[in-house]
């Protein structure tokens, strides 16, 4: 393929606008699919994606398209919207020229649609705008077209309108992609040069990398280095992704493909490395910036014995997700473990689920918490900390932009929900990282008849603990088993106790007549307890109980 007929290109939105059906669309008017009744979101592969109708990983799929008796080759990329993922988007991008900014007729420009128009103007893309979902009923593209030359200042002639659940409109998408987005920059005659953007792991052929050609040509058989760790490879298969895997044998600068080298260790397949051929390096490409997280859980196996198993589940899919951070740790209640970092609870939630259905693993969550940094011995000058506006603009009559300073504690864990109810559905929020800023925190402990039980030891806002302390003693007291005499669960800062709740003295179920089999089983139950106990003073805590106030859910 000359390059002049290769497109690269991305397709972004806030979430549910329409890119996985554009993307559907798209793949049956090139022939890339067959055309049915029955293509949903085909390049949404993944279980937990179909589950919840949400893309969470970007997908890459090789498009053929003749136009005015050329063939072009396009390659599209279809991307999550969800703020969690939008470091899946930022690597897309780098692959790309152009972006398909994909804007829902009725709902208008939302927080991801300027997250992710932002992504794409400062990486230089072209970018190009599609009004989508023309059909519904309550549809106002004009209105969109307003928001977009107000917003982004995109001329509102150059927005396309369709619908992409109907197929109308959207081979006019294809001709703006030939017409406005330029060809990639690149050189056939130079040595290799091919960025790494993502790749998986296959348990037969290893690790299969998704590759961008920015310099060369590579081949089936050709020896090639990584520039992250300098280590050399034969290439077993190179191809292109047709949605699915399709060797060819050769890939050219400009295509955008996989490639399979031998490589069996997830550390050596770095997403954003730079590969070349043997005895001839060029200068690495730059990579990306490495992903930040953001909320921070403990993941333990249910049982010790399944620690090795899990540790190369989460291995493995921290090779496709590699904005997930791993830290070895360990808990005095649930054992070896290790504290996961993720982008954001959904992000969390996706790769816990991600390792049950793919990797068949079962694991504890423990309750997710966000960074501080502590500074000893601060002088504490601290002003009560709330959110602070820094922003506000109007979008048109009827919808606002407003930015906000917040601490990351308030809105990661049901902040957005609030936000939804309180809106009616109306409102959509998306975040950076705006750096550490001072709060009054306090460290909390939890005691049993005055004893700190080190596994829940807490940091909290000051003006929360009550509230917290209230909750984690309330959800101890329903799951210690009652013992032979009382137990007070105390949360305390410091010396100070500023919750408490009495679990009370067990009876012998003896005292009370009634159904022997269940008196049975529950001497045996308490029996299998007692196996798990942990002796905190005089009170005996099972192993369980400690899951059940951990754990998320
Ligand atoms: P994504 O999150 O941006 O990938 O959005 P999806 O492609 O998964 O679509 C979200 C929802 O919008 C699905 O229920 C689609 O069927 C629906 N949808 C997508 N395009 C259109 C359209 O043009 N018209 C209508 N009425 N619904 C659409
Ligand atoms: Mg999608």
């Amino acid at each position: 393929f000359p390059v002049e007929n290769i497109r690269n290109f991305s397709i972004v939105a806030h979430v549910d606008h329409g890119k996985s059906t554009l993307a559907d669309r798209l793949l049956e008017l090139t022939g890339t699919i067959d055309k049915t009744k029955n293509n949903k979101q085909v390049l949404d592969k993944l279980q937990v994606e179909r589950e919840r109708g949400i893309t969470v990983k970007a997908q890459t799929a090789s498009l053929f398209y003749n136009c005015e008796g050329k063939q072009y080759l396009l390659n599209l990329i279809d991307t999550p919207g969800h703020v969690d993922f939008s470091y899946e988007v930022s690597r897309s991008l780098s692959a790309c020229q152009g972006v398909l900014l994909v804007v829902d007729a009725n709902e208008g420009i939302q927080a991801q649609t300027v997250a992710n128009f932002f992504l794409a103007f400062e990486a230089q893309l072209s970018v190009i705008p599609v009004i989508n979902k023309i059909d519904l009923k309550n549809a106002d593209p004009e209105r969109v077209e307003n928001q977009i030359e107000k917003v982004f200042d995109i001329p509102s002639d150059e927005c396309i309108k369709i619908s992409a659940k109907l197929g109308t409109n959207v081979e006019s998408v294809l001709q703006a992609v030939i017409e406005r987005i330029p060809p990639p920059k690149v050189h056939r005659k130079n040595p290799l040069r091919a960025l790494v953007f993502d790749s998986t792991f296959d348990q037969y052929r290893g690790v299969i990398a998704n590759v961008a050609l920015f310099d060369g040509v590579v081949s089936k058989g050709d020896k090639i280095v990584s520039a992250h760790t300098q280590k050399t490879y034969e290439v077993n298969e190179v191809g292109v992704l047709n949605p699915n895997e399709q060797p060819t044998h050769k890939l050219y600068a400009g295509q955008v493909g996989y490639l399979i080298a031998g490589m069996k260790n997830v550390i050596e397949a770095q997403i954003g490395d730079t590969l070349y051929l043997h005895k001839q390096p060029v200068e690495p490409l730059p990579g990306f910036k490495s992903a930040k997280p953001m909320v921070f859980a403990g993941m333990y196996p249910v049982d010790q014995s399944e620690y090795n198993n899990l540790k190369s589940a989460i291995e493995k899919l921290t090779l496709n997700d590699s904005s997930v951070t791993v830290h070895r740790d360990s808990s005095l209640a649930l054992g070896a473990g290790w504290r996961l970092g993720f982008l954001g609870l959904l992000h969390m939630e996706v790769f816990n689920q991600r390792l049950e259905q793919e990797y068949n693993a079962s694991v504890i969550l423990t309750t997710p918490t966000v960074p501080y940094k502590a500074v000893l011995s601060s002088s504490k000058l601290i002003k009560a900390r709330r959110a602070v506006q820094k922003n506000m603009i109007f979008i048109d009559q009827n919808r606002v932009m407003l930015k906000y300073l917040f601490p990351l504690n308030e809105i990661v864990v049901d902040f957005y929900d609030s936000l939804k109810s309180l809106s009616s559905g109306y409102a959509s929020f998306d975040y950076e990282d705006a750096g550490y800023q001072t709060a009054e925190l306090v460290k909390m402990d939890i005691l049993l008849n005055g004893n700190t039980v080190e596994e829940l030891v807490t940091v909290v806002h000051k003006d929360k603990a009550h509230s917290i302390g209230k909750a984690i003693c309330e959800r101890l007291k329903d799951s210690l088993p009652r013992q032979l005499f009382e137990i007070a669960i105390q949360a305390a800062i410091g010396s100070k106790i500023i919750a408490r709740e009495t679990l009370p003295i067990f009876k012998n179920i003896f005292q009370y007549g009634g159904d022997i089999t269940r008196k049975m089983k529950l001497l045996k139950r308490q029996a299998e307890g007692k196996k798990k106990l942990r002796k905190i003073g005089n009170v005996e805590v099972p192993k369980d109980a400690f899951i059940k106030v951990l754990k998320t859910r």
